[in-house]
């Protein structure tokens, strides 16, 4: 009696000495800057046993990158040991720094749960919140680093730092869920300067989306975690709808979010994660708006979003748990089908070849619905059981360095070891043709593959396929994927010849 009676004052005692957020304290007039969002969450860790502020590196520009944990859990809390029962969910924030009200909206979550409220979510759930990803971003109003890297497509490569203490922490935290949260602008140069119209969203919600991602857990996200978030975001009263792409012209197909396992979203599920983004609206530079750009309604928008999030992943919490387990373990054992395919593309949805939908006149407001091709279908090409282990020849040293980055498990060949192996010999290499502006252009390389007996020597690097990690490294490792680290900048090996990594049959 007398401890609930206890327990019941010191949540008030926090309630009522808990500070708003420096964007709130602003009346949210103006956004802080990444110091002063790290000083307030080192005051959330200083005020609740519950909070726990951790450094997870720097930017290029030198600026701290935190993460706050939320837990009830002091072995969470202090030395990143999940638990069995309980989702980790690791949220991401303003990657690029100009959709800054990520950032905000993660400290108002924060605020709130240290405060007390939505107690079902620290019983239910442990939270891992990197409100600024881009600390850089943030403080120069960019959507880059301070390096100009756009690290939201950097996954593969890993050339930015940002993204390896990123990928450093998906490894430390091992969440089971990772949501990206992201703004889009309304206004486009073509579809808007040139033709008039702005698209008419709140909030798009997209998924790890990559045919290689684990089946079932493709699945329920599709099926069942997807459109139960998208109705409560809805009846919460944001219009909230699946991710059509990028919407810049009225003649352009529509799709989906990009299938590329370069982007955080699928670099995440690719490894077994549920993964989820969302993008809300940010509104046009030239309206009129009771804040700055709108900026009190945007983050009203992010955090709507994000608490929906969180309560459905709190109610999923059994179903999801076993999924996000399963997919992290299967690929350790010789499983049924561990085929990969190479190739994956967007095609017309041949059910339903076209789709409507609203935009906005620009000069006066009006809506309409306008038909768009509907190129959502997902195409795959090339299937590819998964090797034994890959070998690789060349450079072993820095591909060593770039493995390590990943948390992928190699081996240093010690001795020359002869291995039965698909020798792969690029007969051509072609540039792809639906490589669009602004969209790196991609080559497609013409694989032979010849099985052969090969001596590697000492040096050689062998990959095992039997880790958590083997379909992400089969996919970045092969030069016949459509996600080689070939495509890279700087790693450009697609020439005709003997390949220097290739799959290794008997390991
Ligand atoms: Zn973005």
């Amino acid at each position: 009696m007398s401890a609930v009676f206890l327990l019941l004052c010191s949540s008030l005692v926090w309630a009522q000495s808990i500070p708003p957020t420096p964007f709130e304290q602003t009346k949210k007039q103006s956004l802080p800057d990444s110091r002063t969002i790290d000083d307030y969450l080192m005051t959330l860790d200083t005020l609740s046993p519950r909070a726990r502020r951790v450094a997870l590196g720097t930017s290029a520009g030198g600026r701290p990158i935190p993460a706050l944990l939320l837990s009830e859990s002091p072995s969470f809390l202090q030395g990143a040991v999940g638990e069995q029962h309980k989702p980790t969910v690791m949220m991401f924030g303003s990657q690029h720094g100009n959709e800054p009200s990520g950032a905000e909206a993660m400290q108002q979550l924060a605020r709130e749960l240290v405060a007390g409220e939505h107690p079902e979510l620290l019983r239910r759930l442990n939270l891992v919140l990197v409100a600024m990803a881009n600390p850089d971003g943030r403080d120069l109003s960019s959507r880059h680093n301070a390096n100009n890297d756009n690290t939201n497509i950097d996954y593969v490569a890993l050339q930015a730092g940002e993204t390896r203490l990123l990928v450093d922490a998906l490894h430390r935290f091992d969440p089971d869920v990772v949501f990206d949260a992201h703004e889009s602008g309304i206004w486009k140069r073509v579809l808007t300067r040139e033709q008039g119209w702005m698209t008419d969203v709140e909030a798009q919600f997209d998924m790890g989306n990559n045919p290689n991602i684990d089946g079932r857990l493709r699945e329920y996200t599709e099926h069942t975690l997807l459109p139960a978030l998208i109705e409560r975001v809805s009846s919460a009263g944001l219009a909230a709808v699946r991710y059509r792409g990028e919407i810049t012209s009225l003649d352009q197909a529509v799709s989906r979010g990009g299938l590329g396992i370069t982007n955080l979203r699928n670099y995440a599920a690719m490894q077994g994660r549920v993964s989820i983004l969302v993008e809300n609206r940010l509104d046009n530079k030239a309206g009129v708006y009771a804040t700055p750009r709108n900026i009190a309604e945007r983050v009203r928008k992010q955090h709507l979003s994000m608490l929906a999030m969180l309560q459905l992943v709190a109610d999923e919490a059994e179903p999801l748990l076993a999924l996000s387990h399963r997919a992290r373990q299967r690929w350790q054992s010789a499983d049924a089908d561990r085929t990969l395919w190479m190739g994956v593309s967007f095609g017309t949805n041949r059910e339903q070849p076209e789709i409507t939908l609203p935009l906005v006149r620009m000069a006066d407001g009006h809506k309409q619905l306008h038909r768009f091709r509907n190129r959502e279908a997902i195409v795959t090409r090339e299937p590819v059981p998964l090797a034994a282990a890959y070998a690789v020849t060349r450079e072993r040293e820095r591909m060593a360095r770039w493995l390590a980055h990943h948390h992928i498990t190699f081996e240093t060949v010690s001795e020359p070891r002869q291995l039965l192996v698909d020798r792969l010999e690029i007969t051509a290499v072609r540039k792809q043709s639906e490589a669009r502006p602004g969209v790196r252009e991609k080559v497609k390389p013409e694989v032979r593959v010849n099985r052969q007996s090969v001596t590697l020597q000492r040096g050689d690097l062998l990959v095992p396929m039997g880790q958590p990690l083997a379909p992400l490294a089969a996919l970045m490792l092969d030069p016949r994927s459509a996600n080689a680290l070939y495509q890279e900048e700087g790693w450009s090996w697609l020439q005709p010849g003997a390949f220097p990594v290739f799959p290794v049959v008997e390991y």
